[in-house]
């Protein structure tokens, strides 16, 4: 598994391209502003991208959705009980003081126990609300193995977990997606979050004061 990520300002918000060192196939997580590294790498590695997943509708999670559909013409996934976050992206960047477009419609929402295929690789998708109502994690690694890595987008950080006091937030649900949802994977697992370093499962049983 080959894995880019990028961030920039004003948030911060890491953005991932994951792809089969085989296949050279690959999915782009969470494209933000950041986009316009994620499409650069894409080209300078003739990688062909497949799919658009996202962990969640917080703005700083999707405003780089419209250019990387622009550059990769592949479906744009979501869970549904994120939309009414996706579709007030507006109103979303009026509660920061910013003024930002509307981005293109999703084309596919994530069904229970959701499974998807890129090259060798298989992504699970897990809902993990708290965050907000239609937080996924995605649990990816190669179809033959068991081993994964999680892209949690904003539910779990290192020594931190995302914040609940947006709409739709739920600090208790947040813990139980983050006991039942990601605890569950083997200390080794890497965890790639929504801002700041890579952490493991093992790092944030042992030392996050939340979850504790
Ligand atoms: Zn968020
Ligand atoms: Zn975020």
């Amino acid at each position: 598994m080959d894995i880019v990520t990028a961030a920039a300002p004003p948030f911060f918000k890491n953005g991932y391209l994951v792809s089969c060192e085989e296949t050279k196939e690959a999915v782009c997580i969470d494209p933000g502003d950041e986009v316009d590294d994620l499409v650069a790498h894409v080209q300078a590695e003739g990688l062909t991208v497949t799919m658009i997943l996202l962990t969640h509708a917080h703005l700083d999670h999707i405003t780089g959705v419209g250019r990387a559909k622009a550059a990769f013409s592949v479906p744009i996934w979501l869970h549904r009980d994120d939309l009414f976050l996706y579709d007030g992206i507006v109103e979303q960047g009026r509660m920061f003081g910013l003024t930002l477009e509307r981005q293109p419609p999703v084309d596919q929402f994530y069904a229970p126990d959701q499974r998807l295929m890129f090259g060798r690789y298989l992504v699970e998708v897990r809902h993990a609300p708290g965050h907000c109502p239609g937080g996924v994690c995605l649990a990816i690694g190669r179809s033959d193995q068991a081993a994964r890595e999680l892209f949690v987008g904003d539910t779990l950080f290192a020594d931190s977990i995302g914040r609940t006091d947006l709409p739709g937030g739920n600090q208790a649900l947040l813990l139980k997606s983050i006991r039942e949802q990601l605890l569950v994977y083997p200390d080794e697992t890497i965890v790639h979050s929504g801002h700041g370093p890579d952490t493991t499962i093992g790092d944030e049983k042992g030392g996050n004061p939340f979850l504790r």
